[in-house]
């Protein structure tokens, strides 16, 4: 029999935390509070059972910082960043990070851009300017600005959908095919027509972390331009690559050295190796900012000028980018580049290795990640091993669909972060090959497991 001692609230508040035994608030605001312990211990419990961003190998986005960037994080929490009249100089820190980037981009002036909460924001801003310069140039030549279009390719992420649905411009979207999973300049031209407000490419896809060919649609809308006289822009949706190209392969010009490249954003929090949520925008030259959309406010006595969708949002990120701008410099951002590639490289040897996958695009410029499929039928598929990899052994390695025309491809993909030391590349392998045993004598995971495994691409 156990013993049934009775303990008073005063008993819990020295020993423990309530929520060990009683219901955790989640469905009505509480009537009562709970002291500042218990609170830090019923979030901590809640999030210890969710994964291990370590093993979360789905994700573009930063899990570690150097202890030193997080200490500028949590010193400056409490700053809001668009105070620009109470904080100048995380305002002049924000304008530093947009020249560095744009130099790093290879802008031939001056030139002007934002932070943003992420390359979601970036885009969706750099698109309004693409929209609104349109206009204006339709305005001008006294043509219709009643359908505005914009062309990309179906391995767009869908935040470029996305823009177009809330922003209502037509999205002519290439489809993909299989074995094809970038697009190229003649996948683009039969979409461009007057009502073009410009055409995004990507900079290392989320789905293999290849590049579309900026350079050949540069070329095209150069010659669209001298032949049919239809100007159209080019962005540059470098999310993840705008951080790794210029490290890994400085000799590709994808940036503002090809002549119709108008703007680009980049993801600070992915490559930019910074927390969530940081992003930039980052305009060719000033005038590829359409002025209309700048607001000139009087905000507590001053004028500011803001491009944002947001208005209050923390300065830490933005600091903490300017943190890793000016500790790694070209240096030391290209040192961690080149080791992420190269632990990817060993990964790819080592499930090539294995005889049972086939690598997707390997040799070609691409992120640090590996991209992979089973070469052949088994009793199990990729969604499988994704499914045995995380229960067995808590590794977050996605299995997807690509986008049409290529929904019939299944891959799987593995970041390989700054975190990822060899020794942790040679236990993934092993995992992986021990998840196909373990499949392969049971003959594929029931449906149960399956309905649980991660899908998509992640982001
Ligand atoms: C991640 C990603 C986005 C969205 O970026 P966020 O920073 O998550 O808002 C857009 N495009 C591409 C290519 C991406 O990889």
């Amino acid at each position: 029999m156990t013993s049934s001692r009775q303990f008073t609230d005063a008993d819990r508040a020295l020993f423990g935390n309530r929520f060990l035994t009683a219901e955790v608030p989640t469905k009505t605001f509480p009537e009562s509070g709970m002291s500042a312990v218990e609170a830090m211990r019923l979030v901590g419990e809640d999030i210890a059972l969710e994964g291990d961003p370590a093993r979360n190998l789905a994700t573009f986005v930063t899990t570690w910082m150097e202890p030193e960037a997080q200490r500028i994080i949590a010193e400056n929490l409490h700053r809001n960043f668009i105070d620009h009249a109470e904080y100048p100089r995380t305002a002049e820190i924000e304008q530093r990070c947009i020249r560095m980037l744009a130099d790093l981009f290879h802008a031939p002036g001056e030139t002007t851009g934002a932070r943003t909460q992420g390359s979601s924001e970036a885009i969706m801003l750099g698109g309004l300017s693409l929209k609104w310069n349109w206009r204006k140039r339709r305005k001008a030549e006294g043509g219709s600005t009643e359908s505005p279009n914009l062309v990309f390719g179906g391995d767009v992420h869908v935040v470029w959908e996305k823009f177009c649905r809330y922003f209502d411009v037509e999205p002519r979207i290439v489809p993909l095919q299989p074995g094809k999973y970038t697009i190229g300049p003649e996948d683009v031209e039969p979409h461009v027509d007057e009502n073009t407000i410009g055409v995004a490419a990507v900079l290392g896809t989320t789905f293999t972390g290849h590049k579309d060919d900026i350079g050949g649609i540069n070329d095209l809308l150069l010659r669209i331009k001298s032949e049919r006289g239809i100007d159209v822009p080019l962005h540059v949706d470098g999310a993840s690559g705008g951080f790794v190209w210029p490290f890994l392969y400085p000799d590709t010009a994808w940036d503002f050295r090809l002549e119709q490249v108008r703007s680009i954003n980049v993801s600070g929090h992915k490559f930019g190796l910074v927390y969530p949520g940081i992003g930039w925008l980052v305009f060719r030259e000033t005038a590829d900012l359409n002025h209309d959309l700048v607001f000139e406010e009087n905000y507590l006595g001053k004028t500011d000028a803001t491009f944002t969708l947001n208005f209050s949002t923390g300065s830490a990120m933005v600091l903490a980018q300017y943190y890793n701008l000016v500790r790694y410099g070209r240096a030391g951002y290209t040192y961690i580049m080149q080791n992420m590639q190269a632990n990817a490289q060993l990964l790819a040897e080592k499930l090539q290795a294995m005889g049972q996958f086939e690598l997707i695009g390997d040799g070609d410029e691409q992120l640090p990640l590996v991209a992979f499929q089973l070469a052949e039928k088994h009793s199990y598929d990729e969604f499988d091993i994704a499914w045995q990899l995380s229960a067995e052994r808590g590794w977050m390695v996605p299995a997807y669909t690509l986008p049409p025309d290529a929904q019939d491809v299944t891959i799987m993909r593995a970041l390989v972060k700054e975190t990822m030391s060899r020794e942790h590349v040679d236990t993934l392998a092993r995992d992986i090959e021990e998840a196909c045993k373990t499949l392969e004598a049971k003959g594929g995971a029931h449906e149960s497991e399956r309905q649980q495994i991660i899908t998509g691409p992640g982001h």
